[in-house]
């Protein structure tokens, strides 16, 4: 029998709150509270009480994944903030001293700011809170699901739980957005994401799902949803007060004929491990709903082969579609966690080859890079040269998708834009149209393209952002 458990968010200054803590050494906290006034860090009663080991700290995946750590940021920066915050200085230099160091950490990777945003066609003004990368899908951010389940510190939206953007992206509940997606057709697929919509009330997330099921939004065929909630907070769809009307609401969808895709945030097997996150699984499945799952490779919670082969091995037996290995972006703590692109490929590759064909649904490692979703195909020699084949999953042109492209191997290398085109040839075959589709861009929308990051030659070196 499971039982209702009542939602308790911690945060930076709740730290001595959580009882757990108190068996770590004074040091290891005290680092922790450093770091968490630069990262973002919430987290909530049940990750603390049924996800953690608290006899393998600080090991365990799951507080790694949860608590900020020391190496997260330089140690020139973790001890310029140990002496402020010890000297007991004012609110404003600690202030200051933080927003110089996030500054530091690319707080907008891939042109997140500017790049994607489209204009609606009547007034010739930015759609606020939708993303328009690829021909067939929108991002749609949902003002009120602008936080998240988790405050993951290698996550492209770290700037944003922080407060350092104005949620530029946040699209309110007006009509702007329903227009834009009504004027193009060639969107099939709508991308909820935050943030994390699911943490919505069920009267936010009705205003915003419940007018696709209108004749004008035919063409809207898939309506997937970004979410961290399955893991972390599985409560949402079993015993909160409207877990039933959530799940009343994904089966209307379904029934008006949506496919409705929860695309979960899992990092490890243990979250998929309790009683309350299988039930919320089988749940959510229950009103038609499919799960996928998509997780960044990140040192210190999964860079282990055996952990992915497990997570998807429980995935498919709950029904669950593996889906994304992503590598993690060149933003935050992107230091701490990342890992070389050839060993990200090696543990995909060690782990895929271990399950059946039904976990083989998994694409990755996959980086989500300013022209595109590039994936590492493989490693292989051509003409005594090593080489990485690299593909496009998605492109800003799908001209590019499925076209093979080589770069030299590189052992170091933890980015797109850290790869050089093999064979000398200078550029990657996008380069010059990639240039091109950004300055279009820029020319069309100039009031958004004022910070110059994504037509900056040095981002383009190499043809890869
Ligand atoms: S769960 Fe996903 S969206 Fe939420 S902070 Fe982590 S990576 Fe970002």
């Amino acid at each position: 029998m499971i039982k209702k458990k009542q939602m308790r968010f911690y945060g930076i200054r709740d730290l001595s709150k959580i009882p757990q803590l108190k068996k770590i050494p004074k040091d290891d906290l005290f680092a922790i509270k450093v770091v968490s006034h630069v990262l973002p860090f919430r987290t909530n009663n049940y990750v603390v009480e049924e996800l953690i080991d608290w006899d393998n700290i600080p090991n365990d995946p799951m507080f790694q994944l949860t608590f900020p750590q020391k190496g997260m940021i330089e140690d020139e920066h973790f001890n310029l903030m140990a002496d402020l915050l010890k000297k007991k200085t004012s609110k404003e230099e600690i202030q200051a001293a933080v927003n110089k160091i996030r500054l530091s950490l690319n707080p907008h990777p891939a042109g997140q700011m500017t790049a994607n945003v489209p204009v609606l066609e009547e007034d010739d003004e930015p759609v606020r809170g939708v993303q328009h990368k690829y021909r067939e899908t929108a991002l749609v951010f949902p003002s009120a699901g602008q936080t998240c389940h988790a405050y993951c510190t290698f996550c492209f939206r770290w700037a944003q739980f922080v407060g350092m953007t104005d949620l530029k992206f946040a699209t309110d509940e007006s009509s702007r957005f329903q227009k834009y997606l009504k004027q193009h057709k060639e969107i099939s697929n709508v991308l909820f994401t935050g943030g994390d919509p699911m943490v919505m009330t069920l009267k936010k997330l009705e205003v915003f799902l419940t007018p696709f099921l209108k004749p004008e939004f035919e063409h809207i065929r898939n309506i997937r949803i970004g979410t961290k909630s399955a893991a972390y907070w599985p409560y949402k769809f079993v015993t909160d007060d409207e877990a039933d009307g959530v799940l009343r609401l994904f089966e209307k969808l379904v029934k008006g004929g949506k496919h409705v895709a929860i695309m979960g945030h899992y990092n490890h097997w243990v979250e998929l491990s309790t009683p309350i996150a299988r039930e919320a699984v089988k749940r959510i499945q229950s009103t038609g709903a499919v799960i996928r799952s998509q997780s960044p490779i990140v040192k210190h919670v999964n860079d282990d082969p055996a952990i992915w082969r497990r997570m998807w091995k429980d995935q498919v037996s709950q029904g669950i579609i593996p889906y994304y290995m992503f590598v993690e972006r060149d933003t935050g703590a992107k230091n701490y966690f990342e890992i070389p692109l050839y060993q990200a490929y090696n543990i995909f590759r060690d782990a895929y080859k271990t399950v059946s064909g039904l976990g083989r649904t998994v694409r990755g490692p996959s980086m989500s890079a300013l022209p595109g979703k590039v994936i590492i195909e493989g490693v292989t020699e051509i003409y005594g040269e090593k080489v990485f084949i690299l593909n496009f999953l998605q492109g800003r042109n799908p001209d590019w998708v499925k076209r093979p492209f080589f770069a030299k191997y590189d052992e170091k290398a933890t980015w797109l834009n850290q790869l050089k085109p093999a064979f000398g040839k200078k550029e990657f075959f996008y380069k010059d149209e990639l240039k091109k589709i950004l300055e279009d861009r820029a020319a069309k929308d100039k009031h958004l393209f004022n910070e110059k990051e994504e037509l900056d030659d040095e981002h383009l070196a190499a043809g890869a952002a």
